[in-house]
């Protein structure tokens, strides 16, 4: 799943062309989220990334992480609710996630992403768009629910 993360030239060569410096502080959080699959909040990253930059505030991170996803760099869900956390993803290529609706954890679901999902679902709606001018070059697929409350074999007292 690496291979779908940015190097630090890219995250630094993302940030540099929309004018933000690639600092150490950015790069760090950049390799922080990069290193988790829990889709954290900045909070959690905030908490991650402490051991290595005992010195770095919530707001750096937070800051941090809005300015990686201006640029393209990592992806921000939004809340399922408003006035949630957001949470983010340093994922590059297409995926779908799945949402617990009870704690907001978020996981990407294990499937390959189809390109003509639209196409397949209803033929006539991707003529339709087609027709108006509208280019799809993409779509979001997140399944929500709810999952265990407790990790598997950690029901029995
Ligand atoms: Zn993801």
């Amino acid at each position: 799943m690496n291979s779908t993360r940015l190097g630090h030239d890219a995250v630094s060569d993302a940030l540099g062309t929309a004018g933000l410096r690639p600092t150490p502080q950015r790069l760090a959080v950049y390799d922080q989220l990069a290193a988790m699959d829990d889709h954290p909040t900045a909070a959690e990253v905030f908490q991650a990334v402490r051991p290595r930059l005992p010195r770095i505030s919530l707001a750096t991170v937070y800051k941090a992480l809005e300015a990686l996803a201006a640029v393209g760099a990592v992806d921000r869900l939004n809340p399922a609710a408003a006035g949630g956390p957001a949470r983010y993803d340093a994922r590059g290529d297409h995926h779908y996630h799945f949402r617990c609706l009870r704690t907001g954890a978020i996981h990407d679901l294990p499937t390959r992403y189809d390109p003509a999902l639209v196409e397949r679902l209803d033929p006539a709606l991707a003529d339709d768009l087609r027709r108006r001018g509208f280019q799809v070059t993409g779509y979001r697929l997140e399944l929500f629910g709810y999952q265990p409350s407790e990790p598997e074999g950690e029901r029995r007292e």
